[in-house]
């Protein structure tokens, strides 16, 4: 099974597919850790995208769609995933499609998870006081202002998936502000076809 986990930055995608690896053994393809992973390598790819992430605005579709190719080529993605965070663009989710097409593969469902800003935006500020408060470091992109930009991002960009995967009958939308049990609940429900 394939799904896609979309919703604005700081929705609890990240969240639930860590649950949905557990509970289902898909593994989560999420292309902002691959994106952090080769940055902490310090790789070429990772020196160019930090920039861009920390401004809060959207890798290149090549660079995205090229990581994403090499990974469903390793064996743990041979039955599925959870893309978390992927696709972002129109142009993604139809590459996605190719790609899983020429795997004899397809998107299954697509969950979006629905928050409303101002929550996204207190979430994010608590989030940021909570890890300066254990002597974490928080990501350099969760200040309220790169957060904003990511929020205009997410509407102009990726929010027109809605229509692309509901034209397709796959979309299933969650509210993304309930608890996290129940937001997993929810997800589990459109996974077995019971909503
Ligand atoms: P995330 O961890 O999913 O919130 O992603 C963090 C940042 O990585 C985003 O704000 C983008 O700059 C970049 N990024 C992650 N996934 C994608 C994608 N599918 N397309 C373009 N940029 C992405």
């Amino acid at each position: 099974m394939n799904l896609v986990l979309f919703g604005p930055p700081g929705a609890g995608k990240g969240t639930q597919a860590k649950l949905l690896t557990e509970a289902r053994g898909l593994p989560q393809l999420s292309t902002g850790d691959m994106l952090r992973a080769a940055i902490a390598a310090g790789t070429e790819l990772g020196l160019n995208a930090k920039a861009i992430m920390d401004r809060g605005n959207l890798v290149s579709d090549d660079i995205v769609i090229g990581i994403i190719a090499a990974r469903l080529d390793r064996p743990d993605a041979a039955n599925g995933a959870v893309f978390d965070g992927f696709p972002r663009t129109i142009a993604q989710a139809e590459a996605l499609d190719r790609l899983l097409e020429s795997r004899g593969q397809k998107i299954d469902r697509a969950i979006e998870l629905k928050v409303n800003d101002e929550a996204l935006i207190r979430r994010s500020e608590s989030r940021v006081k909570e890890m300066l408060a254990t002597g974490q470091t928080p990501r350099t992109d969760d200040t309220p202002e790169t957060l904003r930009n990511r929020l205009g991002v997410y509407y102009k960009n990726t929010a027109p998936l809605i229509a692309y995967y509901r034209n397709q009958g796959k979309l299933k939308t969650v509210d993304g502000m309930a608890a996290i049990p129940e937001v997993a609940r929810s997800i589990a429900a459109v996974i077995e076809g019971r909503a």
